[in-house]
This record gives structure tokens, sequence and C-alpha cells, in this order.
């Protein structure tokens, strides 16, 4: 690795979605001078939604877009360093830690917060791209409202494809879920709970060909691989629900990870298995995922980093 600067900084965040921008925020009223390298998307998961209306304090609602930009200007405004750049590689093993910064410049931190996310899983499909915002949309929990009253189908057969089936069931008239083989990999509760509710129908050996409509989901076109035969079936949403990738190849090396790649946090707290790091939001979260949980453990971080700084006596 060639790198041509160096710079040492006390408290280090990796990631800008509403965990990493939290805690900055927290850290730099606590006069830590935070540096965050906000990563490939600025803004993180949010800024490929819409509306957002469950975040508490917007009464109106807000675009995901907007939040973020407030979210970066709060941080700034009480004083941390926000900064373009991706944290390509790391070395945990001695202290300082070191991270590099867009393969070439060299940061060694004294405390390390990791806030790098999580990335939903698309199909791939050029029409579920094209359609992204447009009714296609990856959270049924942040979008499912706007289409109550609505036919909606959801791809996935996992737990997150349950739990959002069955969320979305309450306020949609029917719930076309397509699973792609012949069972659900969902917990058996979870499946009992979704084959009992009559506003879920179920398209067993069914994978999705293409959505369809101009400016907006209008339809899903299905292949039966079983019987080899198509349907159309008229939507005005398609929420894909396939799983999630937590953004934590770079740390692989040195955090403990589960099997999923997400980083293992002492139950309560954000503390990793290396004394001084610490993570929070999506990338230590599979189960909650939302921007306000997000945000809560970026402050949980904050403050777990200023503890272990002050006992260092920073
Ligand atoms: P999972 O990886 O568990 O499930 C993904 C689902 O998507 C599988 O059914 C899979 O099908 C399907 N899938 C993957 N790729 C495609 C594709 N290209 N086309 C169609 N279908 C596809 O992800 P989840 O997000 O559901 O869950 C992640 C983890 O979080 C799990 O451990 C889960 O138990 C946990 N979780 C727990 C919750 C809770 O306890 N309340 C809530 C939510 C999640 P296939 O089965 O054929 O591979």
């Amino acid at each position: 690795m060639e790198t041509n600067q160096q710079e040492h900084v006390e408290l280090l965040i990796i990631g800008s979605g509403p965990a990493g921008y939290t805690a900055a925020i927290y850290a730099a009223r606590a006069n830590l001078k935070p540096v965050l390298y906000q990563g490939i998307q600025p803004g993180g998961q949010l800024t490929i939604t819409t509306e957002v209306e469950n975040y508490p304090g917007y009464p109106e609602g807000i675009q995901g877009p907007e939040m973020m930009v407030d979210f970066e200007k709060q941080a700034t405004r009480m004083g941390a360093d926000i900064r373009f750049g991706l944290a390509t590689s790391v070395d945990f093993s001695s202290k300082p830690f070191k991270v590099t910064i867009d393969e070439s410049k060299l940061i060694t931190a004294d405390a390390v917060i990791i806030a790098t996310g999580a990335s939903a899983k698309w199909l791939g499909m050029p029409s579920e791209q094209r359609l992204n915002g447009s009714g296609v949309s990856a959270c049924a929990v942040c979008d499912g409202f706007f289409f109550r009253g609505k036919e909606v189908a959801i791809v996935g057969a996992g737990d997150t494809a349950a739990e959002e089936a069955l969320y979305l069931s309450k306020m949609c008239t029917n719930v076309h879920m397509i699973v792609r083989r012949h069972e659900m990999r969902a917990s058996k509760v979870m499946q009992d709970r979704v084959l009992k509710t009559s506003n879920i129908i179920v398209y067993w050996n069914t994978e999705t060909q293409e959505v369809l409509g101009e400016n907006k989901v209008e339809a899903v076109r299905l292949l039966n691989t079983a019987k080899q035969e198509e349907t159309t079936v008229p939507v005005s949403a398609f929420f894909v629900a396939i799983g999630h990738q937590p953004n934590s190849d770079i740390f692989k090396n040195y955090v403990e990870m589960d099997e999923q790649g997400y980083i293992v946090t002492v139950p309560g707290t954000s503390r990793t298995n290396i004394e001084g790091v610490f993570a929070c939001g999506d990338v230590q979260d599979k189960i909650y995922r939302q921007a306000v949980t997000a945000a809560g453990s970026g402050c949980i971080a904050a403050l777990d980093a200023e503890r272990y700084l002050s006992a260092l006596g920073h």
C-alpha cells in the first residue's frame, strides 16, 4: 500500500447515515473533534428513499435526502469535520488504529466508530432500477403507507419478507408475495402468520420477470418456474425484501461478526471485540434497521467513545 499523506485524529467516524451523523453531533458537542468520512453514498440509504414520515420531529414528513442534509448541517454546526472519502482498509492490530482513506491517505485514530450501514439487495432487473422510488422500494415500513388501499407485491421469503408482508397486509388490499422456491426460509411462526393472513397471496416457485409501468409501478410479470407459466399481476408497488448486505468487508480481519457479516456488539452498548472500536447503525443491526434506531445507536456509540477516551486521559 502506498500512502502519500498521514494525519492523527482523536475520534474517527466511518459512515454518514443517521448513525454516523448522530455520533458526530454528540462527539463534537463533547469536544472530541470527530472527523467523519462519508463513504461512497453520503447520507446512506435514506438518500435513495423518498418521503420519510416516521422520523419524530418532522410533523409534515421530509424527503430522505433532505433529512440527511439536515443531519450533516447539524453535525457541521456542532464542529464535526465532515469529509468526502471512502475508508478502503483498516489495521486494528495495534493502537493508534489505522484507517486508509481512498487507498491513499492514512488516518491514525485513538478511537473509531464504525457506522458504514448496510445495503439492500436487489434482483438486478433494469425495470426494478428504473422504477426505484416510483413504486419500487426495499423498505415496506418506510414506503408501505403510500400504497394503503392498493394492491402490492413483495419478493422474498425470509423473516424480513414475512414481517413486511404482514405489515403491508394491514393497509393494502392484497399483498402478492413472490417466493422463488416451493418453501419459505422464514421462521415457522412467521410463515404460519403469513399463510393464515387472508389477503396475502403466496406465489410459490415464482420468479419476477419484469416490473411494468412507465413512470410508476403498474404491474409485475411473473413466471411460475414449475409450470413454466407466465402471469401479469396489476400492483401499485413492488417491494424487494431479499436481504441486506452489511458494509463490513474491510473490518473482517479484526472485528467479530456473525455469519452474515453483521458486526457483533456487546448487547446494550456499541462496543466491539476491540477496545476503542465501536459500531452503530445497520452494520450491527439486522432486525430494526430504522433511521431513528440507527440515530439512537449513533448516540450510544459517541457516549461509549467519549467514556473510553476520557479514561485514556483525553
Ligand atoms: P434472508 O437472507 O434470511 O432471506 C432472504 C430471502 O430472500 C430468502 O427467502 C431468499 O430465498 C430470498 N431471495 C434471495 N435472493 C433472491 C432472488 N434473487 N430472488 C428471489 N428471492 C430471493 O434475509 P432476511 O432479510 O429476511 O433476514 C436476514 C436475517 O435477519 C435472518 O437471519 C433473519 O432471521 C433475521 N431477521 C429476524 C427478524 C426477527 O427476528 N423479527 C426480522 C427480520 C430479519 P431462498 O430462501 O430461496 O434463498
